[in-house]
């Protein structure tokens, strides 16, 4: 069997004296949808900043398309062909939304203009309500819009992988309903994705596989089919049995 694109072992994060995540295994195989659940503070965004090398984690090691990546900067990540889209989005308020789909450092990354030209097409036949408004300042976008713009900034680098820290956070259902159905159309189209999401029955619907994330520990993982099922998922966090 052919190494997963990531790999994480026995990842530790500590701020100060707080141990957010505490010796975590984690993969993605090529082509997956892998998602993330569990409770506030669960540790999960610690994890992902861990992997995407916006923190340097305190043990463990990550490996990302075969080679040893543990503690390399972001943007390193990034040039291998990781991508995240933040917790919070993390968009430039007073910059336009062409600005903010440049500031994404793609066009830094990439040498081929036309390429990129043709990509962020996509982007805005994916995200039309982007194209409408991409001379406005990001700042007034809605937050449904805000979260296309991030989606779509961590796509023009073109990533293998897409990591994607709490889609729904202050999302309507209505945009929930838009937005999956895009990741999934993405991930058929040959996008690894590794969700982080506390609205584990839309995490559910969507992704292959599941990891259970509780106090800095992984409880469990397996298929989202039939972790939909499963007493441990439907009692804690799907809230009916
Ligand atoms: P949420 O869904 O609420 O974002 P989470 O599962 O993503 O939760 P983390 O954000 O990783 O969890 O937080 C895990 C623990 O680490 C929490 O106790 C949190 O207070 C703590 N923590 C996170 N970031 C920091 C920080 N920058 N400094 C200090 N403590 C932090």
């Amino acid at each position: 069997m052919s190494a997963p694109l990531l790999q994480a072992e026995g990842i530790r994060v500590s701020y100060g004296r707080i141990e957010a995540v505490r010796g975590v295994d984690l993969h993605v195989g090529a082509g997956e949808f892998v998602g993330v659940i569990g409770s506030n503070g669960a540790g999960k965004s610690s994890l992902m900043r861990a992997i995407a090398g916006v923190l340097s984690p305190a043990g463990g090691r990550v490996a990302f398309g075969g080679e040893d990546t543990t503690g390399q900067p972001s943007h390193r990540m990034v040039a291998r062909g990781l991508a995240m889209v933040p917790e919070g989005r993390m968009i430039f308020a007073d910059q336009t939304v062409r600005e903010n789909l440049l500031l994404g450092g793609y066009s830094r990354l990439r040498s081929d203009p036309q390429g990129v030209a043709a990509d962020e097409d996509r982007m805005l036949t994916l995200f039309p309500r982007l194209k409408e408004r991409l001379a406005q300042e990001a700042g007034t976008l809605s937050g449904g819009e805000q979260q296309m713009l991030a989606i779509a900034r961590g796509l023009l680098s073109r990533p293998r992988l897409l990591v994607i820290d709490e889609l729904s956070l202050g999302l309507a259902p209505v945009i929930l309903d838009m937005l999956f159905p895009v990741l999934a159309q993405l991930n058929k189209e040959g996008l690894s994705i590794l969700l982080v999401e506390q609205m584990a029955s839309y995490a559910l619907s969507v992704t292959d596989r599941t990891y259970v994330m509780e106090n800095g520990r992984m409880l469990f993982d397996g298929a989202s089919r039939e972790l939909a099922n499963d007493p441990r998922v439907l009692d804690a966090y799907l809230g009916r049995r």
